[in-house]
């Protein structure tokens, strides 16, 4: 089994999504292993988005997780990676796939609704970011 991290992003819990999300993520046989609901700092959005900090949006980005509270989680299942990243759908709406999380709730490219971890790598850093071993059951 293996682990990855995810965010349900200001704009579903703006919307009241959470729950709606976590059925999708639940559906897709992935199961919540760790989650809190934070409200991120600035620090931690710039130390999160770091490997993004050259590019046009980045001011933007960090603005907007911070903008409300958010939804941090360890998600845990077979290929759990891949298989959020599937689930999510793509990272601008328009062309996720129907039936992935994007494609049900997000609004815009900027505001889509989850982060979900790219690599193995960058899961370990991103979970130890947020959480700690015992928080994880
Ligand atoms: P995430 O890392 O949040 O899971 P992703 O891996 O699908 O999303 P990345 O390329 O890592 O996409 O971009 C990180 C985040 O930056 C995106 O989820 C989105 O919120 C934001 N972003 C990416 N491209 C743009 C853009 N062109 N304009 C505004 N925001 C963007
Ligand atoms: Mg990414």
């Amino acid at each position: 089994l293996q682990r990855t991290f995810s965010i349900l992003k200001p704009d579903a819990t703006r919307r009241n999504l959470t729950g709606a999300v976590n059925a999708v993520i639940e559906k897709a046989g992935l199961r919540i292993v760790a989650q809190k609901r934070i409200q991120m700092t600035k620090g931690q959005a710039e130390t999160f988005y770091a490997v993004h900090s050259a590019r046009p949006f980045f001011d933007e980005l960090v603005e907007f997780m911070m903008s409300a509270p958010v939804v941090v989680q360890v998600l845990e299942g077979e290929n759990a990676i891949a298989t959020y990243r599937e689930v999510m759908g793509a990272t601008n709406p328009a062309n996720a796939a129907e039936g992935t999380i994007r494609k049900l709730f997000a609004e815009s490219v900027g505001e889509n609704t989850v982060h979900g971890s790219d690599a193995p790598e960058t899961a370990a850093i991103e979970i130890a970011q947020f959480f700690s071993g015992n928080e994880i059951v």
